[in-house]
């Protein structure tokens, strides 16, 4: 019998992607994907720390698991990705959880195959967690969950050690790809019939400033290389720090056809005292310059952020000129957080008096005010014709089919025979909700 592999993922895209990199060297080892947990021969949890809730439910998935490898003893079950990074961890699961056999960091991905091989041969618990940055592996097999669009890494790691963050811990200094290869994979990805890339990164703004030798590259010049070297139809990226957005990445995205028409630049605050509490390096009127300029630039663009509410010493003012903020820069959509303290980040030895209901409150109230942002900012795209990347049946909508269009709006149609994933086609909007539009295919325009 063909063994079989199954891999729970949590967390951001860069995470998502990883996986897709695990599921290929499995594959390549003549793995295939189970569709049930209990069928697996090999079980990955590919890990996240950024918030203690995706913790906690790490653990209480890994806890589910004893029964299954009292029964069946050959079963590997490994841990890896961010939250291995760190040494208390490491050191939980070897205490509370021997039936782990398997524990690799983030840097240590390459190593799967001779470390399952290891697993096997030794028929002990294997864990191999490396601290420093790793180098980047080129040419990894990459097994992708979809066809038609894809994530492409361009960056790893992050410099920016924003006060509350664990992911320079746990991910390492920047290290950008060379531009060579990431362009080779996006075309190797349009040969394979792929209409949409999503380039990740930390801080994709950043992109290039690592690079010795040669020419000097920057993420604007490597979003228009990508445009005229390759076929692709779509790019889209994530994520941008606001201190690192150039003048010259403004100017891109307002005129390069083939870059979406949508902007993630994450907020976090809207006050500049909790600003500087966080590292963030930039003022509440620094970013209110910098959207207002892109809008004018960009009027079509939708602008969406990441907010954390209840920030150690976050006061009431603090919290009120976040909402002025978000309601003067009218974003598309919001993550909205409450503040999740992370062991070893400056912010979790900052006092924090706010009561967690207090904290509710912000964020239940920040929810509301973006809800109506967001729900006005659907409706004007009521009685407008919109091109969608098809994506198939959705999921939220049964009976309907869903896509995206240029400015990531998540679009709902009836479906029509002639449609697959992967279509580019014009939809005419008729309604929409806080989160979605509705409309009709337009098989002529
Ligand atoms: S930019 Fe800040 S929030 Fe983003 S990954 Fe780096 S440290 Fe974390």
């Amino acid at each position: 019998m063909p063994q079989k592999y199954f891999i729970t993922t949590f967390g951001c895209q860069m995470n998502v992607h990883d996986s897709e990199t695990l599921a290929g060297l499995l594959t390549s080892l003549g793995y295939s994907p189970a569709s049930l947990i209990e069928e697996a021969d090999i079980i990955l949890f590919n890990t996240c720390c950024v918030r203690e809730n995706a913790e906690n439910r790490t653990y209480g998935n890994i806890g589910a698991l004893k029964a299954l490898k009292q029964a069946r003893p050959e079963l590997i079950i490994g841990m890896c990705g961010c939250m291995v990074q760190q040494p208390s961890e490491v050191a939980k699961i070897k205490q509370s959880y021997p039936y782990v056999d398997l524990v690799f960091g983030t840097h240590n991905l390459h190593q799967l195959p001779e470390l399952i091989h290891k697993v096997q041969t030794s028929g002990s618990r294997v864990i191999e967690v490396w601290d420093t940055d790793g180098a980047i592996y080129e040419d990894l097999p990459i097994r992708r969950a979809e066809t038609f669009r894809a994530w492409v890494t361009i960056m790893y790691g992050c410099n920016n050690f924003c006060a509350y963050c664990i992911v320079p811990y746990v991910r390492g200094r920047e290290r950008s790809r060379k531009p060579e290869q990431i362009l080779a994979e996006i075309q190797d990805l349009v040969r394979d019939g792929v209409k949409e890339i999503t380039l990740l990164g930390q801080n994709v703004n950043s992109y290039g400033k690592d690079l010795t030798g040669g020419e000097r590259w920057n993420f604007a010049r490597l979003l228009r290389e990508i445009a005229y070297q390759t076929d692709i139809q779509r790019i889209r990226f994530q994520t941008s720090h606001p201190k690192d957005l150039s003048d010259d990445l403004i100017e891109t995205l307002a005129t390069e056809a083939k870059v979406c028409r949508h902007l993630h630049l994450p907020l976090q605050s809207g006050s500049t005292r909790v600003l500087q509490l966080m590292n963030r390096r930039y003022t509440r009127e620094q970013y209110r310059q910098l959207a207002a300029e892109i809008k004018n630039r960009n009027p079509g663009i939708a602008l969406t952020t990441d907010i954390i509410v209840g920030f150690p010493g976050e006061l009431e003012g603090d919290f009120q000129d976040t909402l002025a903020l978000v309601s003067e820069i009218g974003y598309d959509g919001a993550f909205t957080f409450i503040y999740s303290p992370r062991l070893g980040t400056p912010a979790a030895k900052m006092a924090d008096p706010v009561s967690e209901a207090e904290k509710k409150r912000h964020l239940a109230e920040l929810m509301k005010i973006q809800n109506q942002i967001s729900l006005v900012k659907n409706q004007a795209f009521i009685g407008t014709v919109t091109e969608v990347l098809v994506e198939g049946v959705s999921e939220r909508n049964p009976g309907m089919w869903s896509g995206r269009n240029s400015q990531n709006k998540l679009v709902h149609f009836k479906p029509v025979s002639q449609l697959k994933p992967g279509n580019l086609i014009p939809v005419s909007i008729i309604s929409a909700t806080t989160f979605t539009l509705e409309g009709e295919f337009l098989s002529s325009v």
